[in-house]
């Protein structure tokens, strides 16, 4: 259990799919083969003895005083993948939401940062012989952009790679009548909303989450690994605008660091938010330990405060 994040009257909780993937450098960054430099070269960042990148694998609930938001949807269980990693996974991804103690009717909205294979799974689950919603009662919240690149012509060309994973996982959600497609920069609530952040991908967008102590930005995927807070302009193979993923990266880290704000992305390993810090051409890091909770999450108002169905 990798804790969660407090930031007063609202709670970030991460539900690891997968603590640690080890990925190629050479495979996702191509232009920047080989060791990272410094910090981002040890564990839990890089596992030395295979020459691998590690990544986490983790979706984000947010529970605020009126909503319970889930941010992004990992690869999902029982799909299948093209890649062996995510084939047909089998993770307890499931188990460890429920685990939080809300049930999948508790959840009053889901936040798609991007439509990626490795953020959009768990929208729906096998049932009935067929893939349904998992989510029945959220709203599933994508930016407008971003739905329409993949139901374009190079969102299908993107997607040869991978598979079509929009029929399992989002076409079902769209036939429910459960997507809303919203700016950009769309207000979620009193406590979160859309920041915009193209480049990854057209319609990439960040989270940012505002609590009553403190603030925490869910970067996403505008950066995979450590090794681009020393080398923003490194962007990933899967970006589908590189330069543009690079110049959103430093706006963001330039950002995070004029206002000292603790940033939660998705792939960096437990216990994965920090703030950032100028130092050199890049940033430093800093693990966000005033915000970090061991243990199992637990209402403030009791075991049940968070799952009242006052709808
Ligand atoms: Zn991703």
């Amino acid at each position: 259990m990798s804790g969660w994040f407090d930031l007063g009257d609202v709670a970030v909780i991460p539900v690891v799919e997968t603590p640690r993937l080890l990925i190629d450098p050479e495979e996702f960054f191509p232009e920047r083969p080989g060791v990272p430099s410094g910090w981002a070269a040890e564990e839990p960042w890089y596992a030395p003895g295979q020459g691998r990148l590690v990544f986490a694998m983790q979706a984000f609930l947010v529970v605020t005083p009126d909503e319970r938001i889930l941010v992004d949807a990992c690869v999902g269980d029982g799909k299948r993948r093209a890649r062996p990693e995510f084939d047909r996974l089998d993770s307890g991804w499931w188990q460890r939401f429920t685990a939080t103690g809300l049930a999948a009717d508790d959840v009053s909205t889901v936040v798609l940062s991007h439509l990626h294979v490795d953020h959009v799974g768990w929208a729906t689950r096998w049932s009935d012989g067929r893939w349904t919603p998992a989510f029945a009662k959220a709203r599933h919240v994508l930016t407008a952009p971003e739905y329409e690149y993949w139901r374009s012509a190079a969102g299908a060309a993107a997607m040869t790679r991978t598979g079509d994973y929009l029929a399992d996982s989002i076409e079902p959600v769209a036939d429910a009548g459960l997507l809303d497609l919203t700016p950009p920069d769309a207000e979620l609530g009193p406590h979160v909303r859309l920041c915009p952040a193209p480049g990854h991908t057209p319609g990439n967008t960040a989270v940012l989450v505002t609590g009553s102590r403190a603030r925490l930005l869910l970067t996403g995927d505008i950066l995979h690994h450590p090794l681009q807070l020393m080398e923003p302009d490194v962007s990933t193979r899967y970006c589908v605008d590189p330069g543009l993923s690079a110049r959103t990266r430093r706006r963001t880290l330039e950002w995070l660091a004029d206002t000292g704000t603790a940033m939660l992305p998705a792939h960096f390993a437990a216990p994965s938010a920090g703030r950032v810090t100028p130092h050199g051409s890049g940033f430093a890091f800093a693990p966000a330990a005033d915000l970090h909770r061991p243990g199992r999450y637990v209402p403030s108002g009791g075991p049940h405060a968070a799952q009242g169905s006052d709808d």
